[in-house]
Formats: structure tokens, sequence, C-alpha cells
């Protein structure tokens, strides 16, 4: 919580005047009480009594007479409970909107400082973290933190400015009253605290009840059919009953207790009624003329009493609150508190550009505490080398490739770049160097060119300062032979693609992906799948567009279908994570090893969809 404040903190001016506009408003609400008891003490009974709007030298002191004089009291009057009301509308707009905008300002800060160390963090973490509750720490439990910081921080200000305004005021008139008044103060805020933290797991309870019950509905519609053929109406009807007869039981109970609890509160305010009553009631009749109370503010009690205590009901839902918006902001800062696994040496190794060779140097590797998916992998690539990865799903291909970029750290070996171990470079220096196409590329919500230009930092920025496509762009999509397709959108380069935009083919996105690796010119280049899924006339642009994308550079490429890697340099063949067989397509055929199989499966499995 207290890392939470320190966000709102950082906007201390807005954060105090709203907190002292806040307490104003407060304050212009009890005026209008003492406007009222002024009235009846001073303008309709004339007495001289002086009460606190005389004491604070907003009236004139001494008897009224006159009926003028009545008057122009009630003018008087009229004047300050205007101005209250003024002042009390006024403070309340400034008050709210300084301290909702400082929440707002105080979870904008959070979610982007969040989601930047979230996209810094290793992909170990992302393996190991759902998406789902990912997003819900980004979303939700930020959410609840504005809103904690919004409005229960405005209730407690309430609550605290209420209560000691009154305090003072009444104890002014007469202590004995006060403390009548203020005895169930504590009582209802301990009291509501407590019943809510002991009624939580109850309505915990009743979530849990409803959620199993309409899992058991759900599973009953969509089972319909085996229910009727087994004919099992009854012992299903029975067990919908019984979850439905808990869920009213458990209901009722916390109904019970809820509206007991408050009538119990109720009769508290109550008691406190009659009690000032017939105390204060009692002292009008036959206390001394100058001991007793006036009239005004007899009435001024009652007028309190409601203000008094309907704050302090909601203290036990501001408990509530702040257990809940504890456990986000735990969550949230549990986040943040992540190191990532993988992290820059202290003094990197940051080259001006990458050569592209690689080396894997008896390479082991498992995610996390499993059993290793690669093991003794030694390989040698010389940049510009194409070679192609060929083996079973499973075998640890990709797996290899991703050591590369550095996304995973080796369990044991080395991996190096250009005789530097991947370990010893600024990672922004190493990535820069690689690019991946993946199977089923992802595009960004945003316009076709700004996607071409994603991984180029200045073609991006002309893109955006400029009105016009860079050639950078049309080049790279020529080469990737994307240029035809992208000037036939809607809106040429500047069509909107991804999410919201134009749905593209799974053909026409990976040309899009390949264009935006050539602009980024790397010296590595990692090609996943990259022809699976696609027309025959698309793959073959596509494998057009390939060859240039790896003509001179050092490529990795990873195909399900062997024809795409027929041409490489040179073919690793990788079984259950070691390294079975390497060499040329043909040197591999005659050996007729685990790739000349892997090569005649394909082959039959081709003529078989062909026939
Ligand atoms: P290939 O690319 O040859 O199909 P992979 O490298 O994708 O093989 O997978 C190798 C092994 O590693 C498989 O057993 C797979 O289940 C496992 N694996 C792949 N990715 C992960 C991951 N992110 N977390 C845990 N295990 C993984």
């Amino acid at each position: 919580m207290v890392s939470l404040i320190k966000y709102a903190l950082r906007y201390w001016p807005r954060l105090s005047v709203g907190v002292a506009t806040s307490i104003m408003t407060r304050i212009a609400r009890l005026i209008p009480a003492l406007v009222v008891a002024a009235a009846i003490d001073r303008v309709v009974l004339g007495d001289g009594d002086p009460g606190l709007l005389t004491d604070i030298g907003l009236l004139p002191p001494g008897e009224i007479v006159t009926e003028a004089a009545r008057l122009s009291l009630l003018r008087r009057l009229v004047v300050i409970a205007a101005a209250a009301y003024l002042l009390r509308s006024l403070t309340r707009f400034a008050s709210r909107y300084l301290l909702q905008s400082t929440a707002q300002k105080a979870q904008r800060d959070l979610r982007n400082t969040a989601y930047d160390h979230l996209q810094r963090l290793s992909m170990t973490f992302f393996v190991n973290h759902q998406t789902g509750a990912m997003l819900s720490v980004l979303n939700s439990d930020i959410n609840r933190l504005e809103q904690f910081l919004n409005s229960e921080f405005r209730q407690l200000i309430r609550v605290v400015a209420t209560i000691s305004g009154i305090t003072i005021i009444l104890w002014s008139y007469s202590p004995k009253l006060a403390v009548i008044a203020l005895l169930p103060v504590p009582v209802i805020g301990l009291a509501s605290a407590g019943f809510l933290t002991w009624i939580e797991p109850r309505y915990q309870s009743i979530r849990e009840t409803v959620s199993r019950l309409n899992s058991r509905l759900e599973n009953n519609i969509a089972g319909v059919d085996i229910i009727k053929s087994f004919d099992r109406y009854e012992f299903e009807r029975d067990r919908v009953a019984t979850q439905s007869d808990q869920y009213h039981d458990e209901q009722i109970n916390a109904l019970r207790l809820r509206r007991g609890f408050f009538a119990g509160l109720r009769l508290m305010t109550g008691i406190v009624f009659v009690a000032i009553l017939f105390v204060g009631g009692r002292d009008i009749i036959l206390l001394a003329d100058d001991a007793a109370l006036s009239t005004g503010s007899f009435a001024l009690f009652f007028l309190y009493l409601r203000r008094l205590y309907s704050p302090m009901r909601r203290i036990g839902r501001s408990a509530n609150k702040y257990q809940q918006a504890k456990s986000s902001a735990e969550r949230v800062f549990g986040l943040l508190g992540q190191t990532p696994a993988i992290a820059d040496p202290i003094d990197p190794h940051q080259p001006e550009s990458i050569r592209g060779d690689i080396e894997f140097d008896d390479v082991t590797f498992a995610y996390g505490d499993r059993k290793p998916v690669l093991e003794g992998i030694s390989l040698s690539i010389e940049r510009g080398e194409t070679i192609g990865l060929a083996g079973e799903t499973g075998a640890g291909k990709s797996t290899l490739t991703r050591l590369v970029p550095r996304f995973y750290d080796v369990t044991a070996g080395s991996v190096r770049v250009d005789d530097v171990d991947v370990r010893e470079y600024a990672r922004q220096h190493l990535r820069r160097g690689v690019a991946i196409v993946g199977q089923s590329p992802y595009l960004f919500s945003g316009t076709a060119a700004e996607n071409i230009a994603y991984g180029d930092h200045e073609t991006l920025n002309e893109l955006r300062s400029g009105d016009s496509v860079p050639d950078a762009v049309r080049d790279a999509a020529d080469a990737a032979e994307a240029d035809r397709f992208v000037s036939d959108l809607p809106d040429g380069y500047e069509t909107e693609i991804g999410e919201r935009g134009v749905k593209l083919s799974g053909g026409q996105r990976q040309r899009l992906a390949i264009a935006r690796a050539i602009l980024n010119d790397p010296a590595i280049i990692i090609l996943d799948e990259a022809t699976s899924d696609v027309d025959t006339e698309t793959e073959q642009h596509i494998q057009e567009s390939l060859s240039r994308l790896i003509a001179d550079r050092t490529a990795l490429v990873i195909a399900h279908r062997l024809s795409t890697i027929q041409d490489a340099d040179r073919i690793i063949v990788m079984d259950d994570g070691e390294i079975v067989e390497q060499g040329t397509h043909e040197t591999l055929l005659t050996d007729s090893g685990a790739y000349a199989d892997l090569w005649s499966a394909q082959i039959d499995a081709d003529s078989a969809t062909a026939d």
C-alpha cells in the first residue's frame, strides 16, 4: 500500500489541494444546520442565545426585539446559508475533480510502469504465467487500485472531517449531550468492520456454490443427449435440487445476519435519539435559563445525528475494499518486483553490427526443472550459411533457434555469436542482428507500412512524422513480394491491418513479416515453418521472397515440408533433443538414415493428399 501511495504522491500539489477542498466541503455541509438552529433561537424566538454563528462573529450578539432587527438577521442567515451551499458545491467540484484525476494519473503511471516491466521479463516468465492472469493484473487489479484511491480515500476524509467537525460543534453546545451522541460512533465503526470481515467468507462460499450450480446447469444442458439416452432425469433433477437448496440456504442465512446487523445498528441510533430527547428536554425544562440548552441547539443535535452515523456504516465497506485493494496491490507490486531472469552483464558487448557466425558448444537446455529438451548439441554455422532443421515435432528445433537471440539461457554449454557468448552481449545489440519469421506472424494494429517498419527505429519515426511512405518500406515490401497486394489494399500502405483492420490471408501476413525482416537487415534469420498452410501459388511467391531474405545472411530454417529446405547448404536432423544426422539433401538421402525416412514419409503423405 505504501508503494501505491507513492504513485499518488507524485501529484502532491493536486492531491493536497484535493484533500483541503474535500475537508472544506464537509465543513460547508455542517453550516445549514447551524443556520436552522440560529433561525429558531434568534429569528423565531428572538432570544439572545449566542450559538456558534454568533460566537464566530457572523451574527450580532444580544437580544433581537424589533421586527426590523429580526428581518435583518434573517437576511444575514439567508446570505450565510447561500454562501455555505455555494462553497459546498465549488469545493465539492474541486475536490472530486482533483482527487479523481490524481487517482487516474496514478493508475496510468502504474499501468505504464507495470506493462514496461512485464515486457522486459524473460520468456521463461511468460511460459510459466497465463496470459489471462497477467491481463487481470494489468486491468482489474490496477483499476481496483484506482477505485480505492478514488472513492475509499474520499470516504476516509469524509468520516474524519465530518466526525471531528460535529464533535467540536456539539461539544461547544453541550458536552453532556455530545458524549451521548458520540458514544455509538466507535461502536458502529468497529462493529461494521468486524461484521464485514466475518461475513465475507460466507459470501465467498455463496459465490462458490453459485458457480458450482452454474457449471452443473451448463454441463447438464450441454450433455442433455446423454441424460436422455440413459434416462437419468430424476437423478439429475435431484442433483440440481440439492445444489439449489444449498444455495438457497446459504443466501437466507447471510440475509438474516446482514439484515439483523443493520437493524441492530438502527436500534442503537434510536436509543441515542431517545436519550438525547429525554436528557436534553429535561435540561430545558428543569435547568435555569442560562444553563439550559437553547431550543435551536436542541434541534441541532437531531439534525446532526444522521450525519454522524451514516458515514460510520460505510466504514465496514471501506475496510472490505481496503482488503481487496491490498491483495491487488500485492499482485501488481509483486509483478513489479520480478527481476528478469535474463539480464545484461555489467560491461556488455555492444558491437556495431553482427556478422552472423553461430556456434553451439555442447549445449544442454531444459525448460525450468523439466527434463532437458536439448542435449549435447554442438554445431558450428558460418556466416551466410543456410541451415535446414528437420525432425519430428517436439524434437527441439524451435527451442534450438530461440537460444540464439537469448530468449532462454542454456542449462549447460554455450551459444556464441561471432565468437562471443550470447550472455556477454547487450541484448539489444544481439537481437537487432537476429530476426524471427514465425509460422503465423503477429501483426500489430496499425497500418501495413507501420507493420513493415516495426523493427527499424529510424524508418518507423520517418513514417510517423512524414506523410509519405518511406522508400525503405516500399523496397522491403517489393523484395518480399508484398508490394503488389499491399498497393491493392483500400488505402494502400496506409491501410489499417491487424486485429481491428483489414484481415489478411496467411500468405499475405507472412510476406509482410518477411518485408519487416528484410527492412531490419539482420545478419541472422530464423524461419519457423514459414510456408505451411498456404496455397501453391502463394507458396511460390513466398519462396521467392524468402530466398531474397536469406541470401547473404545466416539462416536457420525450420520446415515442416522438407522441400523448403531441400536447397539448404546443410540440413541438421534432430531427434529427441539431439542431432542425429547432418549433410546436404543428396548425401542424407543416399545415407538412407532418419532424413531419408522423413523424406519418404512426406512423399507418401503428399501423394495421399493428392489422390
Ligand atoms: P520442434 O520445434 O522440433 O517441434 P520444440 O523446440 O518446439 O520442438 O519442442 C521441444 C520440446 O520442448 C517439446 O517436448 C516441447 O513440448 C517442449 N517445449 C517447447 N516449448 C516449451 C515451453 N515454452 N515450455 C515448456 N516446454 C516446451
